[in-house]
């Protein structure tokens, strides 16, 4: 614990998305009933809120466990929505599903879906912007029954196929510089290609005022679990504002020397970061309990 009081501002941005917010909020409501909850995958990429969560009841499983279950049985499908098939699965084995899709990725999802049945038939591809492997892209994919190109970077457009149509869509939360950047890319070697703006606008919006609020502090902290991918985007845009810029799991985790000279300190964390977890991390800078916590 830091010593020393110091003036803290909570990002009144920062805190679960919209998403996610309707997936606790969803998953709490059937707990309270005292059934008992499965989910598909962690909640949200966050250790602490999943131990939260953990403690009212809801048990994370893979797709391997779920084959064991049956009717009787409910399994929570988070935010980052699943492919056709995790639909087929549960109706084969009799398994009730709470669909915590969120709208957004539901609508990119059949967006998908109906571009793979145009180039499907016409020819061409679909092009997915986004993290290999992550659970939102695996959705994503599986709309395509598994023939998308998913790229990472600028540096893998050689790895597509320019010739002939392009249908292009991005994760919800890439950055959208990095978005624009490989639009403007692709659209100089080909023009026969249609391009879907799907970045999630809560995503985009908070890219900007990020900017702005990690350039106001003389610190940030940046308060997400490892494993989460928009933290790690969320973090490198901060530290390109603001140098010092140090990632936080917990209050344990502060450093006194990160804060010496700071007049001002910000907090701020990925979308998987709950409230609480801010608000924690603000107490432990402040002990006194002074923080400017605002939002
Ligand atoms: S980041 Fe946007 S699209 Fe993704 S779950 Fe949250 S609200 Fe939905």
């Amino acid at each position: 614990m830091v010593s020393r009081c110091k003036v803290c501002e909570i990002d009144p941005d920062s805190g679960f998305c919209h998403g996610v917010v309707r997936a606790v909020d969803k998953a709490e409501e059937f707990l309270c009933g005292g059934g008992r909850l499965y989910s598909l995958g962690a909640m949200v990429h966050n250790t602490a809120e999943i131990a939260r969560l953990a403690e009212k009841g809801l048990q994370t499983i893979d797709l391997e466990q779920m084959r064991a279950l049956g009717s009787g049985d409910t399994v929570l499908i988070r935010a980052h929505g699943e492919p056709p098939s995790t639909y087929s699965l549960a109706g084969e084995r009799g398994v009730s599903l709470i669909d915590c899709t969120c709208p957004v990725v539901l609508k990119l999802q059949r967006d998908i879906a109906a571009a793979w049945q145009k180039v499907s038939v016409t020819g061409g591809s679909v092009v997915i912007f986004g993290k290999k492997g992550h659970a939102e892209v695996n959705g994503l994919v599986g709309q395509t029954d598994g023939h998308a190109v998913v790229i990472e970077d600028l540096s893998e457009i050689d790895r597509l196929d320019l010739s002939r149509h392009i249908e292009l869509f991005s994760q919800t939360t890439r950055d959208p510089l990095e978005y624009e950047a490989l639009k403007a890319a692709l659209k100089e070697r080909t023009g026969d290609i249609t391009i879907h703006d799907t970045i999630c606008g809560q995503v985009r919006n908070r890219h900007r005022r990020l900017a702005a609020f990690a350039a106001g502090h003389d610190v940030i902290l940046f308060v997400s679990g490892p494993e989460s991918s928009n933290g790690k985007v969320l973090f490198e845009l901060c530290r390109t504002h603001n140098p010092r810029t140090y990632w936080v799991e917990d209050p344990a985790s502060l450093k006194p020397e990160w804060l010496a000279d700071a007049g001002t300190i910000g907090i701020t964390g990925a979308t998987s970061t709950p409230r609480w977890q801010l608000e924690a991390v603000a107490a432990g800078v402040n002990p006194c309990g002074t923080p400017r916590a605002e939002g």
